[in-house]
């Protein structure tokens, strides 16, 4: 299997988790826009001093920087099985950069993945989630527990609670999502490029419902 897709869709609703079954079952790769910019603010770098404030308040690094980032990290990397992009697009000039890079790459998206998910579960998740600060992986102290409690299955790094999931936090970027990111939804269906998940279903069902929707379109 091979796509070019964008996971879309409210912080929490389990576009990380479902991303990591594509990468451990066709080995296609994600691109993790927040892994990207948490990994420059760990490390000082220039661009991680400037998004700091923003990630901390919840907000949304501006555009030009998230564009420029990504657009590197896509026209610098082979792409074998294509790739997920989780995190981005999030704003009309990000989908409109993303155009650009895809001619750029000379490649289709193959589709849009509108994950939907009432807001008590969104926040169910995020209030319960862990990640492993050195390689990403995404757990869930209730509904997807590591095998030993607190340490990553992966690489055996000690999990955290990323500092935005803190509740305050978590009011800011639903809100941010609804007004910034929200209106893609309309953008891409109008292209004809997007497919509603239900994301309260269960891994395996989502991931077969993405499957047999990519397996249509490259067909
Ligand atoms: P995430 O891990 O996707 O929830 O992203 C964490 C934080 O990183 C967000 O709350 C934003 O501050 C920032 N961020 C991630 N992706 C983007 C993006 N596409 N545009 C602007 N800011 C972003």
């Amino acid at each position: 299997m091979k796509m070019y897709a964008v996971f879309l869709g409210p912080p929490g609703v389990g576009k990380g988790t479902i991303a990591g079954r594509f990468k451990e079952k066709y080995d296609i790769p994600t691109i993790v826009v927040g892994d990207i910019l948490r990994k420059h603010v760990a490390e000082q770098t220039e661009l991680g001093l400037k998004a700091k404030q923003y990630m901390e308040a919840g907000d949304l690094v501006p555009d030009e920087i998230i564009n420029n980032m990504v657009r590197d990290v896509i026209l610098s990397g082979e792409w074998e099985n294509g790739f997920i992009l989780d995190g981005f697009p999030r704003s009309l000039p990000q989908a409109e950069a993303l155009e650009d890079i895809m001619k750029e790459l000379n490649k289709p998206l193959t589709g849009v993945f509108f994950f939907e998910a009432p807001e008590d579960v969104i926040i169910e998740r995020i209030s319960g989630r862990l990640i492993c600060p050195k390689c990403g992986a995404v757990y869930h102290i209730k509904n997807l527990p590591p095998k030993k409690p607190g340490i990553c299955d992966k690489c055996g790094t000690k999990l955290i609670q990323r500092p935005d999931d803190k509740p305050e936090t978590v009011k800011r970027r639903l809100a941010v999502y609804r007004e910034a990111t929200a209106p893609l939804v309309d953008y891409y269906e109008k292209k004809g490029l997007l497919y509603r998940i239900d994301a309260t279903q269960g891994i395996d069902q989502v991931v077969s419902q993405i499957e047999s929707i990519v397996n249509s379109r490259v067909k």
